[in-house]
Order: C-alpha cells, then sequence, then structure tokens
C-alpha cells in the first residue's frame, strides 16, 4: 500500500501586492530542505531579506491582512505538508553580523547559535559554550529561550531588539523578554533582530574543554546525523520527558518512515521519506500512549506551523 501525499501549490498573486524591498521574494518556495526535519509543504511566499533596514521597511509597508512567520535555521520546526500561507521570512547570512565589546556579544538574529560560541571562545568570554551544540539561529534562540547543559538564553542575555508587525522597533531589556522554560514572553508576531549577550572573562584553553566536553556529551547521548528537530516535548514538571516516553514503551516506535530514536526516546527522526504527517502522527501517538501510561500530559517543544494535507491511499 502506498501513501502519496497531495502538497499544495500556492496561486501566484501574492508577491504582487507586497512592498518593494532590495532582497528576494520567491513564490512557492519549498520549505522542506529549510527545516531539520527535511519534510513539509512551500512557502506562499518565501522572504530573504537583503539586510535588517530591509526587514524593516518590508514589516512597516507589508498590507496588514498578509500573514508572516519567522524562520531561523528550521531545527525546531515541523512545516506541515500542505505548506504555509502568507509570507515566511527567513532570517540568515544577510542579519548575522556578531560584533564583540568589552565582555558583550551583540549577535543579529540570524547569526548561528555555533558562531556566537565561536566567537565567545576568540574573546576569551565564558559562558556561552552550551550554544556550541545547538543548531540554530540567536532569533530562534531567543524565541525558544534555547538551553542545555544548565545554562540558557536567559542566562546569558542582557538585551535584545525585536519588530513588530508593524515594523517599530522595541528595545527589550530581560525583564521584557521575560524567559521561561523553552519560551519568552515576547509577542510571537514581533521578529528579532538582534541579541546582546554577557560573557564572564577566562581563558581559552578553559573554554575549549568546556567546548569538547559538550560535544561529547552530545555525541554519547543524541542520534547525530540525522533528521531530526531535537527534543520533541518540554519537559513535564519534575519529570523527563524521554523516562515517560521510555516506560511508555515507546522507543523505537515508527510510523511509515518516521521513528522514535532508538539513541535518545525525546527524539523523532525521519529515517528516510517520512511526511510531516507521519511525523506529526507518531508524535500524537507517543503522547497518547504516555497519557495512557503514567496520566501526564507531553507538550510539543517542535513548533508545528502550516496546514495539514489529505493523504491519499492507492492499493
Ligand atoms: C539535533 C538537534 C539538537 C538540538 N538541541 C537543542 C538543545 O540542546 N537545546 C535547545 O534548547 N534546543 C535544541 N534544539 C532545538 C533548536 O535547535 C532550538 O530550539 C533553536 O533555538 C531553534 O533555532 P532556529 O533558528 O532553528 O529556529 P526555527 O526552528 O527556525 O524556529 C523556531 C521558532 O523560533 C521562531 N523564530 C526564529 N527566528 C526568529 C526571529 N528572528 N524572531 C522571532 N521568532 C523567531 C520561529 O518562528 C519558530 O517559532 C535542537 C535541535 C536539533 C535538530
Amino acid at each position: 500500500m502506498n501513501q502519496s501525499i497531495m502538497k499544495k501549490s500556492f496561486e501566484n498573486g501574492l508577491t504582487s501586492r507586497l512592498p518593494q524591498i532590495r532582497g528576494i521574494y520567491t513564490h512557492n518556495a519549498s520549505l522542506g530542505e529549510k527545516t531539520w526535519f527535511r519534510t513539509g509543504g512551500a512557502a506562499e511566499v518565501l522572504f530573504d531579506p537583503a539586510d535588517k533596514e530591509d526587514l524593516v521597511a518590508f514589516l512597516k509597508n507589508k498590507p496588514t491582512d498578509v500573514p508572516f512567520m519567522v524562520l531561523g535555521l528550521g531545527s525546531n520546526i515541523l512545516v506541515r505538508d500542505g505548506g504555509i500561507p502568507g509570507v515566511v521570512i527567513r532570517l540568515g547570512t544577510t542579519v548575522s553580523e556578531i560584533e564583540v565589546t568589552d565582555t558583550r556579544i551583540r549577535a543579529e538574529a540570524g547569526a548561528l547559535d555555533y558562531n556566537v560560541a565561536m566567537t565567545s571562545l576568540k574573546a576569551s568570554l565564558t559562558g556561552m559554550e552550551f550554544l556550541s551544540g545547538i543548531p540554530g539561529t540567536i532569533g530562534g534562540a531567543l524565541r525558544m529561550n534555547a538551553g542545555a547543559f544548565g545554562r540558557e538564553m536567559k542566562d546569558i542575555t542582557l538585551a535584545a531588539e525585536a519588530v513588530d508587525n508593524a515594523g517599530v522597533l522595541h528595545h527589550l531589556s530581560i525583564d521584557d523578554l521575560a524567559f521561561d522554560y523553552r519560551s519568552c514572553s515576547v509577542p510571537e508576531n514581533w521578529v528579532f533582530i538582534n541579541a546582546t549577550m554577557e560573557g564572564t572573562p577566562s581563558t581559552t584553553s578553559e573554554i575549549s574543554k568546556r567546548l569538547t566536553e559538550i560535544q561529547t556529551t552530545r555525541n554519547d547521548s543524541q542520534p547525530r546525523g540525522f533528521r531530526t528537530g531535537g527534543s520533541t516535548f518540554v519537559n513535564p514538571s519534575g519529570h523527563k520527558a524521554w523516562k515517560l516516553i521510555d516506560a511508555a514503551g515507546c522507543r523505537g516506535l515508527k510510523r511509515g518512515d518516521a521513528m522514535v530514536s532508538e539513541k535518545h526516546s525525546n527524539f523523532l527522526i525521519n529515517t528516510g521519506d517520512a511526511s510531516t504527517a507521519d511525523i506529526e502522527a507518531l508524535g500524537e501517538e507517543v503522547r497518547n500512549r504516555v497519557m495512557a501510561h503514567s496520566g501526564i500530559e507531553l507538550k510539543w517543544e517542535i513548533r508545528r506551523v502550516g496546514l495539514p494535507v489529505n493523504v491519499e491511499t492507492h492499493s
């Protein structure tokens, strides 16, 4: 039995309603290869801004009825197979400057977490090593309060800047950001532009040692070289999601080419040609089994965006 996903194509009309920009609009842009899971449909329009000013001008001048969302490196996202209506803004290398002033590092939102960690090494500043293993951008790290090995963005961020859906720039203090476990309280339709982070002076040998420890621990505990979104569910208060998933017998569970990792049961992986529908359905099955086994509700950490599509079954 074969299942085929009917992927949606968006009509070519939206681009003509969007403001003139210096960057690039791509109509019906496939997003699958832009996410870590390598699944999902298209963006009605993908916008790659030329720089920060281009992004701000777009937000100021776009029609108010056009929905938009931001994509960082797509390491915490499942794009549904029906794609995303409206505009997907991708912050990449054109908004990725990193500057060091004394003990502070200011990074634009498209900068890679890894590059910030490497900059902190060069500047002999400790405290940001955890970023080296998080495969995303600083914008995504702010949105998710990304963290690992006992540290999170909330421990190193001094301030950030974001633009709202009317193109107004906001300077945000750590209190305004109100970071919590894998979240912050900044409205979902604000786009982070940069973050200012603070490190503590140290030696490059100490920092290198910490970076190596982090890499070794990750290699030992997480599936490497797989298409995944990292931890699928947040840890419920007082519990580890992976332990609940194991106890419910879900390690290695499969749906099509989607699978609960044998190495880390809170990771879902695309072992071949999984669709987003397969991965999402597998995640829901895990949630149901955990609820039935322990009475605890798992909440998705991975952001699921876009429209589902119908699956056609052929025999
Ligand atoms: C192998 C692997 C390991 C991982 N390990 C960890 C880990 O140890 N710790 C951890 O916390 N996470 C981990 N993750 C998850 C993920 O890397 C983080 O959540 C990361 O911060 C997401 O960044 P991104 O740029 O890829 O964001 P995306 O996945 O592209 O987006 C995530 C969310 O952030 C929003 N967003 C992105 N950029 C901006 C912006 N500029 N302004 C406003 N909103 C924005 C998006 O709209 C979306 O809602 C892992 C993922 C993988 C695949």
